[in-house]
């Protein structure tokens, strides 16, 4: 095979959008995740990809081949969900094994092939538990190997972290990657979390409301959001809004200085991650006098709380980086480096040019 490729998907349930006009490639051996709110429409997305579900528009290609009507079971995908339904009346290497035997493989090849899929999901010392003395996380490798077990042509999961707890989770989501990438097969994992994304995936789409708003790798999602919607969800960001003027935005009785790519009047949205506003001597533009309102201290790093001219913001640095601590009331100066400024429609602006 090679990339799976959506051309205008669609997907309507009655007068709900769900999924609206999707043009995505997923290309072969990448790892894949469709990021985004509740109700954003990233399950639907899914599960049209694995033909559980029919696209009210558009189609979908494995390779050369067109598989928009092609029933689920054809298809040759292997599939992880939330709750990994898993068969609690059969023990680790039966799960496993089950769909190889059920797909006429013999009782010993079956049992061959599980326990090498055990093996590659560490649970080869478990083969013989029943599935109700296992912890979240090895039911959840259970789940994997037997989704692995057809050795299918793409894998798909969908929030198959949820069950876990966050260091669980964490550690789970290094430990899938790594199978993921030495088996090189292309997966494609539903997620609402930014960080389980960015830590597994070689691209990430970030969606709402049904709506693809912008495909990259996490480096580029992060540090060239194309709109407010991006830079809000993914990481932290400080907002305001302003009119673009001759050389930078007006906000408030403000000028920054930037470079904005739109004309005079045009309303815009300004962002600038936490970490990229500095509080310090540095020579340059863009400095506002500011007053902390809240100081927080989060061990590996601090977040000062301001109140400036322009609003209020936050900015923080990494414990060690920014020299002298400072402390509610004190007044200092913020700068906002040009560069750091991300310049995007006003999200009504951008409605009315729809
Ligand atoms: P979550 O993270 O909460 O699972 P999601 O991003 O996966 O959300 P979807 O489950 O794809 O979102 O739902 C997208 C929209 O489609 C929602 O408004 C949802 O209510 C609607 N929807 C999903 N499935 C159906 C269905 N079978 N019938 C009617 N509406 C549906």
């Amino acid at each position: 095979m090679s990339g799976l490729v959506l051309k205008g998907i669609t997907k309507r349930f009655g007068g709900t959008l769900a999924v609206e006009q999707a043009d995505l490639t997923f290309e072969e051996g990448a790892l894949t995740a469709l990021l985004g709110p509740s109700g954003c429409g990233k399950t639907t997305l899914l599960r049209m990809i694995a033909g559980l579900e029919a696209p009210s528009t558009g189609s979908i290609t494995l390779g050369k081949r067109n598989i928009t009507d092609l029933p689920a079971h054809k298809r040759k995908f292997g599939m992880v969900f939330q709750s990994f339904a898993l068969f609690p009346h059969l023990n680790v290497r039966e799960n496993v094994a089950y769909s190889l035997t059920i797909s006429g493989a013999s009782k010993t090849a079956a049992a061959e092939k599980a326990s090498t899929l055990l093996d590659l999901v560490q649970l080869s010392a478990m083969g013989d538990r029943r599935i109700g003395e296992l912890s979240g996380g090895q039911r959840q490798r259970v789940a994997i190997a037997r989704a692995l077990a057809q050795e299918p042509d793409v894998f798909l999961l969908d929030e198959p972290m949820s069950a876990l707890d966050a260091k669980l989770r964490e550690e789970m989501q290094v430990e899938l990657r790594l199978l993921q990438q030495r088996l090189g097969i292309t997966t494609i994992v539903v997620t609402h979390d930014q960080r389980e994304a960015m830590t597994m995936a070689d691209s990430i789409v970030v969606m709402s409301n049904g709506r693809v708003e912008q495909v990259g790798s996490p480096q580029d999602i992060y540090h060239r959001p194309e709109n407010a919607f991006v830079a809000d969800f993914i990481g932290k960001a400080n907002f305001f809004d302003g009119v673009a003027e001759a050389g930078g935005i007006r906000v408030g009785d403000q000028t920054l200085v930037s470079k904005s790519k739109f004309h005079a009047g045009y309303q815009v949205r300004v962002a600038i991650r936490p970490e990229r506003a500095a509080l310090d001597d540095a020579e340059g533009p863009n400095r506002l006098p500011a007053t902390i309102t809240f100081v927080r201290d989060l061990g590996p790093h601090r977040e000062y709380h301001l109140d400036t001219a322009i609003g209020p913001m936050v900015v923080e640095y990494a414990i060690g980086e920014g020299a002298r601590p400072m402390k509610t009331g004190d007044h200092v100066e913020v700068r906002l480096p040009p560069d750091a400024l991300h310049v995007f429609p006003h999200p009504t602006a951008a409605m009315a040019a729809e």
